[in-house]
C-alpha cells in the first residue's frame, strides 16, 4: 500500500502509475517483486486468526502475495472496481468465472464472434456439466434480447471483437441483462480500462487477459477478474483458494509495471491503427477494412462514443481476390514478404503482428461456421504497434508488390 493515500477523484492515468504502489521498509520507488511461496508467521494465534480469515495477512501465495495484490488493486482503481482478482492467464479468468457462477442447468447468452477459446470453455466443457448456452450476433441487441430465458445467469460480451472489431452497446446489453436477473459480464481485453469502463456503463463483472495490452510487450501470461467486493471476494475468492489459478508474483510485477505506460500505448497505438487502416482503405489491393475508428465502420459512432474516442489497436482487412482459394493464397503472400512486422497470432505487443485468422485462431471452424461469422480467407489481422508509421507502410507496400 502507498504510505500516504492518494487523493480522491484522479485520472486513470494517474491511477496507473500511483495506484496500489507497495513499498517494503526501504521505500523503493518502483515497486518490490515478493518470490516467496510461503510466509512466516509471528505466532500461532495469528496464524490461525489469519486461516479463519478474522485477521489480515499472507499466510500461503496461492491465497494472496504483496505483489499480486498490488496488480489486483492497481487494475480495479483503473475499472472502477471495487474489486479484482488476479489469475495465471486470461482464460482461467473466464474459468474462475464459470466455476463461482454457473451451475447446472444455467443458461448463458454468448456472441457468436466470442474469442475462441472462451466459446469452448462455456460451450463444450460446461456443457458437460448442464449449462446451456445461446449464440447471438453481436451487434443486434433485439437478438440477445430475445435470446433471454427465466434460467439465464449470464451474458458474455466482448467488445470490440476479434478480428472484425465488431462493437457491441454495453448498456443495452447491460439493461437486457438486469431486466432478467441476469449478470453482464465484458471482456475487456481489446479496449482496455483506458478506452472503455465496462463497469461505470452497467456491466456486472470485466475480464482481462493480462497478456495482451496490459503487459504490453509480450512478455508474460495473466488475467483477472473486476467487479463489486461481494463478487471478487465472496464468490471468486472462496473458489480461487481451491482451485488455484494463481498468478506468479513474477508474472504480477511485469503486468503491474505494464499498466503503468498503458494509456500513453493506447493511444499511440489506436492512433497508428487509424492511421494505417485510413491508409489500406486507399490501396488498390484491399477490398475492406475493418476498424471501428473508421467512418465505414457500422459501428463507428457507438465505438467513438463508447471507447473515449479511440478505435483500439486491432485492424483487419482484406486482400482483393476472386476465390475463396486464391484470397487465401494472396493473404498469404502479402504476409510472408513482409520482413519489419511478426507474423504472430498474439496481440496486445509493441511489435506489429499480422494473423490469418481462417488459418489459425478461427481454423478449427467449418468453412460454414467462418461465413457466419464473416471470416473470409482473404483477411489479415493487424495487432497495430509502436514501430514508425512508414516503416509499417513499406512493409505492406512489400506485401502487396508480391502479388
Ligand atoms: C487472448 C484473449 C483471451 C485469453 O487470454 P489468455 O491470456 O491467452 O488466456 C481472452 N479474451 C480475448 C479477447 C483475448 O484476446
Amino acid at each position: 500500500m502507498s504510505q500516504h493515500p492518494l487523493p480522491e477523484n484522479l485520472h486513470v492515468d494517474t491511477l496507473a502509475v500511483r495506484a496500489a504502489v507497495d513499498r517494503s521498509q526501504y521505500g523503493e520507488n518502483s515497486e518490490a517483486m515478493y518470490l516467496t511461496s510461503g510466509y512466516v508467521q509471528p505466532d500461532a494465534e495469528t496464524a490461525a486468526r489469519r486461516f479463519a480469515g478474522e485477521e489480515e495477512g499472507y499466510t500461503y501465495s496461492r491465497l494472496g502475495n504483496p505483489t499480486v495484490t498490488s496488480f489486483e488493486m492497481r487494475l480495479a482503481a483503473m475499472e472502477g472496481a471495487e474489486a479484482c482478482v488476479a489469475t495465471s492467464t486470461g482464460m482461467s479468468a473466464i474459468l474462475l468465472m464459470c466455476l463461482g457462477l454457473l451451475k447446472s442447468g444455467d443458461h448463458v447468452i454468448c456472441s457468436h464472434s466470442l474469442f475462441g477459446s472462451t466459446i469452448k470453455l462455456i460451450g463444450s466443457e460446461f456443457a458437460k456439466f448442464g449449462v446451456q448456452t445461446s449464440y447471438v450476433s453481436q451487434t443486434n441487441v433485439a437478438e440477445w434480447k430475445a435470446a433471454m430465458q427465466p434460467n439465464t445467469r449470464l451474458l458474455f460480451a466482448e467488445t470490440p471483437t476479434n478480428p472484425l472489431t465488431d462493437v457491441c452497446d454495453i448498456q443495452a446489453l447491460a439493461t437486457i441483462a438486469h431486466a432478467g436477473n441476469a449478470l453482464l459480464v465484458v471482456d475487456n481485453c481489446f479496449a482496455t480500462p483506458i478506452l472503455q469502463r465496462p463497469l461505470e456503463m452497467g456491466a456486472d463483472l470485466v475480464v482481462h487477459s493480462g497478456t495482451k495490452y496490459l503487459d504490453g510487450q509480450g512478455r508474460v501470461m495473466a488475467g483477472a477478474l473486476c467487479g463489486s467486493k461481494a463478487l471478487i471476494e465472496d464468490v471468486f475468492g472462496s473458489v480461487m483458494r481451491s482451485a488455484g489459478m494463481t498468478l506468479s508474483p513474477f508474472n504480477a510485477w511485469v503486468v503491474l509495471k505494464g499498466l503503468e505506460t498503458l494509456s500513453i500505448r493506447m493511444h499511440a497505438q489506436s492512433q497508428q491503427a487509424l492511421a494505417l487502416a485510413h491508409w489500406l482503405e486507399a490501396q488498390p489491393q484491399v477490398s475492406r477494412v475493418f476498424y471501428p475508428g473508421l467512418k465505414s465502420h457500422p459501428q463507428h459512432e457507438l465505438a467513438m462514443k463508447q471507447q473515449s474516442g479511440l478505435g483500439g489497436a486491432v485492424l483487419s482487412f482484406e486482400v482483393k481476390a476472386n476465390s475463396p482459394e486464391q484470397g487465401r493464397e494472396n493473404a498469404f503472400k502479402v504476409m510472408n514478404a513482409m520482413r519489419t512486422v511478426s507474423l504472430s497470432t498474439n496481440l496486445g505487443d509493441v511489435k506489429t503482428l499480422v494473423a490469418h485468422p481462417a488459418s489459425t485462431s478461427h481454423g478449427r471452424l467449418s468453412e460454414a461456421q467462418r461465413q457466419v461469422a464473416g471470416i473470409q480467407q482473404a483477411l489479415i489481422r493487424v495487432a497495430v504497434g509502436l514501430e514508425h508509421l512508414d516503416d509499417l507502410k513499406a512493409d505492406f507496400m512489400r506485401g502487396f508488390q508480391a502479388l
